[in-house]
């Protein structure tokens, strides 16, 4: 123990880093961490919370609009991005400070600088050294951007939190989370939005029938989608001018001021010194580690996006957490990801948790599909044809809930609850017999009575 100056040193101070670390910490453990860049990581700073807050601002495009319906005043909104921008800064270097505190009043060490593992046990930040007993990588990941002709003009996330001024046109790329993210956020806050994707729908891995519904939604709200499209190059005709050279049915260059590339994430472990402490990569480039997140060298462990399980910031607070029980409470590292809730804040967002329709058919084989499509009751004055899907999968042998899947207002709050019922494995009978709270969108999900398929 004398031989090192901690009991576990962390890499990276985002949620999984942070966390772990104020848990060691609270068992008793002597505890250091390294941040480089910026205390919360990626989901405070430029990820989640940012992207957020965002989505609110992009909002009220509509609920200006809507108002009238509602008896007030037509008003003709300006929108200034810098405020939006600045404000948005303002509150997360609010939030830095408060990781800062809370590492500080957990009694973690914070070392600011990049760190780099020089053997097993020793850390070098900068030009200092610390030895540790237990390492712990959470590093996180980073935007992966194609290597295709003319890629320096693209932008990725980490720009977007702080552009000097949003452009007229704006082309996205790519189909997962942030690309639709974005796609609302620009088309909201008046831009004229693209979203170019290389399959036949977007969205992989959600069910199928929530991804047919998103793009209806998401062009009703004016974003126009390009898919089996493949960017081939993009040419700057001059800055903020940009052409995109396509490969695909619609048309075969589209002009904007701003490409937002938003084709996955890869894990960040350039000059980590991964080699010399002879921690080992899995096939996809993420660190390889077991069941109770130990690499190959069992006590260097990591979790996160650097291990790329599931890009998903409580996803990491519960490896975090995992971690240090296990470490400092000598309880077995578990985390269960098993029907995972999360939510895409596209507009309308989507909420899910547990298998699509076709996968639940492949595993549970007789299953039953309960529907319910339907326009949002404050659209029934507004005049707009934004509609909203449920949908509950039911497995036939035993009657419990294995999914819910939403598309609609607040489907992420609503879809919160949904999956303590499935994980408690609520029945489709303790559904039926639950009261409905009237009126809101969420009764529907109670109120569901006849399969639409089996
Ligand atoms: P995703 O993995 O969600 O999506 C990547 C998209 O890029 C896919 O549509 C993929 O297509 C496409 N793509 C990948 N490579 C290429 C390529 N070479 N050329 C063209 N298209 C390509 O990644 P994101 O970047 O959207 O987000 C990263 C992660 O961050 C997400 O997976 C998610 O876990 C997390 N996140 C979570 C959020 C939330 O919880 N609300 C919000 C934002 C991010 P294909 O499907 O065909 O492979």
């Amino acid at each position: 123990m004398a031989d090192f100056d901690y009991d576990l040193f962390v890499i990276g101070a985002g949620s999984g880093g942070v966390r772990a670390s104020r848990m060691a910490a609270s068992y008793g453990a002597r505890v250091g961490i390294a941040e480089e860049r910026y205390l919360g990581g990626t989901c405070v700073n430029v990820g989640c919370v940012p992207k957020k807050l965002f989505v609110y601002a992009a909002h009220y495009r509509e609920d200006f609009h809507d108002a009238e319906a509602y008896g007030w005043d037509a008003v003709t909104p300006g929108f200034t991005w810098q405020r939006l921008r600045d404000n948005k800064d303002a509150e997360i270097q609010r939030l830095n400070g408060v990781y800062g505190r809370l590492l500080g009043d957990a009694g973690v060490s914070l070392h600011e600088g990049r760190a780099r593992l020089l053997d097993p046990h020793t850390v070098a930040i900068g030009n200092a050294e610390v030895r540790a007993r237990h390492i712990l990588i959470a590093t996180g990941s980073w935007p992966f951007v194609p290597d295709i002709p003319g890629a320096e003009f693209a932008v990725t996330s980490n720009e977007m939190f702080h552009l000097d001024a949003l452009p007229e046109r704006a082309a996205v790329v790519g189909g997962g989370y942030i690309a639709v993210e974005f796609a609302g956020i620009l088309a909201g806050l008046g831009v004229e939005t693209s979203l170019i994707y290389r399959g036949p729908l977007f969205l992989r891995g959600f069910d199928d029938g929530v991804r047919a519904f998103v793009a209806e939604e998401i062009s009703k709200k004016g974003v126009k989608l390009l898919f089996d499209t493949d960017v081939k190059r993009i040419e700057q005709r001059a800055p903020g001018d940009l052409r995109l050279h396509l490969d695909g049915a619609a048309s075969s260059t589209l002009d904007a001021g701003l490409v937002l590339y938003a084709t996955g994430r890869r894990p960040l472990i350039e000059g980590l010194g991964l080699e010399a402490a002879g921690v080992e990569l899995d096939e996809r480039g993420a660190i390889r580690v077991d069941e109770a997140f130990r690499t190959s060298v069992p006590h260097i462990l990591a979790l996160g996006d650097v291990i790329d399980r599931y890009q998903l910031t409580p996803v990491a607070l519960a490896e975090g957490m995992a971690v240090a029980r296990d470490l400092f409470r000598g309880e077995p590292a578990k985390v269960d990801y098993d029907a995972i809730p999360t939510a895409v804040f596209c507009q309308p967002n989507i909420g899910t948790v547990g298998p699509t329709e076709e996968q639940a058919r492949e595993k549970f084989g007789e299953i039953k599909v309960f529907e319910s499509v339907f326009r949002p009751m404050k659209h029934t004055m507004t005049g707009s044809e934004e509609r909203t899907l449920m949908k509950l999968i039911v497995r036939s042998s035993d009657d419990r809930v294995v999914a819910a899947h939403m598309v609609g207002p607040d489907a992420g709050e609503i879809i919160q609850g949904l999956g303590v019922a499935i994980k408690a494995g609520a029945t489709k009978a303790h559904f039926d017999a639950t009261v409905g709270i009237h009126p809101t969108a969420a009764e529907e999900f109670v109120t569901m009575r006849e399969p639409v398929r089996t």
